[in-house]
């Protein structure tokens, strides 16, 4: 797919977006299908469904939540999304990308090269270890494919400021695991603010994003130890 028509499929959904960007994109795309040749990073291997499951997903939450500028982490971060694609359209957003699995923040750091992007820096942790020595840091915590929401809050919820958003992006069964995290979201002194529905062009299952706002700071002892959250989630 060239940049002309990444422009114009954007450009549908209400997102503006440059010459530069959309070049970037379509490097983005090589890099990562190239890549997945041997690295098994995504099902996705058509530049159609790439570009909409892949890219326009991972950024078109920017239409309802001011990502410009701040510190982003991107927890689970697989091959670089969303938070790639972000820290693309929005130089001056520092994005920090993390994942427990070693390959994939190598492939990330070699497309962060590859791309010239200045405002990404990476971090192989499992998020739980990395919450403690990160607490009340990030303005934004994006998620995509990582655990349930009650699972995810406590985990990512002890990173960001107060006043900051969790962006938890969900498929269409959201609504079990919103109705399972009530006691979390209470406990972390967490809301959810909004959720946005939309579809994607190659697709029509429903997807959903949740800004999740936070109202004060966390107790110390959250995140807890992985086998207990996972045993006993709030
Ligand atoms: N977010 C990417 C996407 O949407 O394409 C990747 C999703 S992949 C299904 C889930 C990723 O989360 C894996 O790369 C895994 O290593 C990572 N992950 C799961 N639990 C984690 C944790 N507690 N800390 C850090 N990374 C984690």
């Amino acid at each position: 797919m060239d940049k002309d028509t990444i422009i114009k499929i954007f450009s549908d959904y209400g997102l503006q977006i440059s010459d530069d960007v959309a070049v970037k994109f379509v490097s983005l795309m090589n890099l990562t299908l190239e890549a997945n040749k041997h690295l098994n990073l995504t099902s996705i291997t058509d530049d159609d469904d790439f570009v909409s499951k892949m890219i326009l997903d991972s950024v078109l939450v920017s239409k309802d939540l001011d990502l410009s500028s701040g510190a982003l982490l991107d927890v689970g971060t697989g091959a670089g999304f969303p938070g790639i694609p972000l820290a693309i359209m929005y130089p001056e957003l520092n994005v920090t990308l993390l994942d427990s699995t070693n390959k994939k923040i190598k492939h990330c750091q070699t497309v962060v090269d590859e791309l010239g992007l200045k405002n990404v820096s990476l971090s192989n942790f499992r998020m739980e270890e990395f919450a403690r020595t990160h607490r009340e840091t990030f303005d934004f915590i994006t998620a995509r494919a990582v655990a349930p929401l009650n699972v995810l809050l406590e985990l990512t919820i002890p990173a960001l400021k107060t006043g900051g958003t969790l962006i938890a992006y969900k498929g269409s069964s959201y609504e079990e695991e919103v109705e399972a995290s009530s006691h979390a979201l209470s406990v972390l002194s967490s809301s959810i603010d909004k959720k946005i529905e939309y579809t994607l062009p190659t697709s029509t299952e429903k997807r959903v994003y949740l800004l999740i706002h936070k109202s004060s700071k966390t107790y110390e002892i959250y995140p807890r130890n992985y086998r207990i959250i996972s045993k006993n989630p709030l």
